[in-house]
């Protein structure tokens, strides 16, 4: 993990998140923060299909700095939790089926298994308006919003989730869509029986570390490869003993590959 350069994570962010159906045709975008800078993906193309030829630098202000193609006009979103947030290091902005439905019902997140003990400080709402957020001021009641928590759901919209990197970032996008999901098929079971505040307490201490996430992000880049959607010059790259051939069992070509 450590040997990839920001722009290389950032390409597998889009392609994890894409693959675990993340994506909405277009929409949907990840950042991550370059010192000064924001390095995010363009607009008009799917997040499975992101290279690093498709990625746009942006100032805290939202000028670009770098990289061709049309900016995704929510981009304020980023640059207002960075420009509040300095702890943050990357955010996800989507729409999944689960956290988005979530925030269309008057409900909460409850602690019940390991996947919500992420969340065990809560959630933030935003729901000032269901719009695309497309100005300074609405990116900042954003991320105003967001405070110091992890998420803000977006009501009518989808959900922001940061991360002290990008790989922290994208782990807790697919966990916060698992335990919805979880959550949501525990309620058909019947009555919720959440787990107290001191088991969530010692769940997170004994499960949320960055080794752990580290193992987590390997692991992801593998299985976008064996899918077939690592991008071309990664798999160029690549001994074939390890992407090469996993490609191959995969039963693509690799000019199949990409689509
Ligand atoms: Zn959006």
């Amino acid at each position: 993990m450590s040997d990839q350069s920001l722009r290389e994570q950032l390409v597998w962010a889009c392609r994890i998140l894409g693959m675990e159906g993340h994506g909405d045709y277009t929409l949907g975008h990840i950042s991550v923060r370059d010192g000064d800078n924001v390095i995010m993906k363009r607009n008009g193309i799917g997040l499975e299909e992101v290279t690093q030829d498709s990625l746009v630098t942006l100032d805290l202000d939202g000028n670009r700095v770098a990289g061709e193609g049309p900016i995704h006009l929510e981009a304020v979103l980023h640059t207002a939790v960075y420009r509040k947030r300095p702890d943050v290091q990357a955010v996800v902005h989507t729409h999944p089926i689960y956290s988005t439905a979530f925030g269309a019902v008057d409900t909460k997140l409850e602690m019940i298994n390991h996947d919500a003990v992420l969340f065990y400080d809560g959630l933030a709402y935003f729901d000032d308006t269901a719009e695309l957020i497309m100005t300074r001021e609405q990116g900042d009641a954003v991320a105003s919003a967001l405070g110091d928590k992890r998420v803000v759901v977006l009501r009518g919209h989808g959900v922001l989730v940061t991360g002290k990197t990008l790989p922290w970032a994208v782990y807790a996008a697919l966990t916060l869509e698992r335990v919805l999901q979880i959550q949501s098929i525990a309620r058909t079971f019947g009555d919720l029986k959440p787990m107290s505040d001191e088991m969530a307490s010692t769940v997170y201490q004994d499960k949320y570390r960055d080794e752990f996430i580290g193992n987590y992000w390997s692991y992801l880049i593998r299985q976008v490869t064996r899918a077939g959607m690592a991008p071309e010059d990664e798999r160029a790259q690549r001994p074939s003993t390890t992407s090469g051939e996993s490609v191959e069992r995969a039963g693509h070509a690799p000019e199949q590959v990409i689509v």
